[in-house]
């Protein structure tokens, strides 16, 4: 494990340099665990928005990224991956100080997720291709899948680098240049990732950091009429925000936005196994997941007895130092999301669910970090604001239901459609749950299942777009048709 270490000032990664901003301004990033400053960070303004974004549209049209085979840009961004499994632990403690999730987490989840998007979209830099198409007439037909440009990719504060690896990995593997602007909350991996596309070679231009706020450092990007893309993951009002500030340049956005996610318990389920999945569909990661698992419907024969296992289980778990490896619940990433989770559980109470954990903040010994203890409201009906809203923390909202049109009603009665899982022996029972319902992630018998491979993305107000897999090449290229007259 990496020593705690100091860490100095933090600067903007444009163009291959690292630089103060324009305007000089500075923010501090604050560790959750003990609320102390962890460094400062360079404050983009517009100005340095501007530079990121035409330094990356010269290394679009004229670098040697222009000209690079799909196979030379496989060999960088698979020296990428390599580079970010040898500075895993490095990489772990960083995205841990940052956001005050559990180093085990880190290390063995975010740090090697952003590795395996590396390798995987290394593997399809060569592989992107047109098509021939027979038409009517004496032409040739065929199609250019081409890169769209500079895209601008927004990420969150929760899953800092692997959300934003899952935008930058296939943006770059599909030819395009990028600007990175990370959650202003956890700047720290994404300026790290920046140190390695340079230590391994990425030509300058290529990958740019633009560290600030949403509201002008992001928004600056979104309205940028030199950036070609956005590509976004966040909550559902900034997306609504960022797809009015695109439409003035016409700009294709992706949008990954939050969840309300139903997690579905059948009376004939594997009790056990499902208790254990629903503790950490909502717990893992203090609930700071779009996809969290934040409403559990549990079939009324079952209901007490998987409550009993739940409980039980909820209240051994102990927040604790994120950086120990036996720490399995950190602190809520900043102070407003710790605001945010005791607002929903008082209103949680007020509203007549039944608090059965948890409920309150965690009081370490010296008093600092923003803890809160793991909680569950039993008896919640499914039109409560704690079952519709995203609390976005380890708050559980549980339903009872009677049958299986009944608990699809509800599941599918939110303004979300992120994921859905459902709990069943029933083979039929099992699809036809996942046909009717409206998420764009379905598990059968598991939660949180999640390859570089598979699509990811929502229905309704979860966004559109899909990230990861080959789905997610499609939204970083266009398509061009191209014509030959072959004689008249
Ligand atoms: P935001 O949606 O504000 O943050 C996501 C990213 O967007 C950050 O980089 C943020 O910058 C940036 N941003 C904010 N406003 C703008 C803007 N106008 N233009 C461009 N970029 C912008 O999330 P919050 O931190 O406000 O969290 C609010 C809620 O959103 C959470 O409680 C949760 O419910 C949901 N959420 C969902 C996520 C998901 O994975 N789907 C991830 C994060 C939040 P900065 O942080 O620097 O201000």
């Amino acid at each position: 494990m990496v020593a705690e270490t100091k860490i100095g000032p933090k600067k903007l990664f444009i163009g291959g340099k690292w630089q103060d901003a324009a305007s000089g301004k500075v923010f501090p990033t604050i560790n959750p665990a003990t609320e102390e400053v962890i460094t400062e960070v360079a404050e983009a303004d517009e100005r340095d928005v501007d530079l990121a974004v035409r330094a990356a549209r010269k290394a679009f049209e004229e670098g040697p990224w222009s000209a690079m085979s799909g196979a030379d840009r496989g060999k960088l961004l698979r020296k990428i991956a390599d580079a970010v499994v040898k500075y895993g632990d490095e990489i772990a403690y960083l995205e841990t100080i940052d956001t005050g999730k559990p180093i085990s987490e880190t290390r063995h989840h975010d740090a090697s997720r952003v590795a395996d998007l590396f390798e995987y979209y290394a593997g399809w830099c060569d592989k992107i291709q047109g098509e021939t198409i027979p038409v009517r007439g004496n032409f040739l037909n065929y199609t250019l899948r081409e890169p769209l440009g500079v895209v601008g990719a927004i990420s969150p504060w929760n899953f800092p680098l692997s959300l934003a690896a899952g935008k930058v990995a296939p943006a770059l593997a599909a030819g395009n240049t990028v600007v990175l602007k990370p959650s202003e909350q956890t700047p720290l991996t994404a300026l790290r990732i920046a140190e390695i596309a340079q230590e391994v070679g990425l030509p300058d231009g290529v990958f740019n950091v633009v560290t600030g706020p949403g509201s002008t450092t992001g928004r600056a990007l979104v309205l940028h009429p030199g950036v070609d893309k956005i590509s976004f993951t966040g909550g559902t009002k900034t997306g609504q925000q960022i797809m009015r500030d695109a439409a003035a340049t016409l700009k294709p956005v992706t949008l990954e936005l939050g969840g309300k996610s139903p997690n579905i318990v059948f009376a004939d389920a594997d009790l056990e196994a499902a208790a254990r999945h629903a503790f950490w569909a909502i717990f893992y990661s203090k609930g700071e997941v779009c996809c969290a698992g934040s409403r559990l419907f549990v079939e009324d024969s079952v209901h007490d007895r998987l409550m009993d296992k739940l409980v039980e289980r909820t209240k051994r778990l102990v927040p604790g130092d994120p950086l120990d490896p036996k720490t399995r619940l950190g602190p809520l990433s900043s102070e407003s999301q710790l605001k945010k989770v005791s607002r929903y559980v008082e209103l949680g109470i007020a509203e007549g669910g039944k608090l059965v954990a948890g409920g309150q903040r965690y009081r370490t010994g010296n008093g600092k970090g923003y803890f809160f203890h793991p909680t569950i409201f039993d008896e919640v009906d499914n039109r409560m604001k704690i079952a519709q809203e995203e609390i976005f923390g380890p708050v559980l909202a549980t339903i009872r239901f009677k049958d299986l049109n009944e608990v699809i009603g509800k599941s599918n009665d939110t303004p979300y459609g992120l994921a859905a899982a459902v709990w069943t022996h029933d083979i039929k029972k099992a699809h036809l749950a996942a046909k009717m319902l409206k998420a764009g992630t379905v598990w059968i018998n598991t939660y949180n299942a999640l390859d570089v491979s598979s699509p990811f993305g929502g229905y309704k107000m979860s966004g559109f777009g899909r990230e990861l897999g080959m789905h997610a090449l499609e939204h970083y290229t266009q398509v061009k048709s191209v014509w030959v007259n072959l004689g008249e």
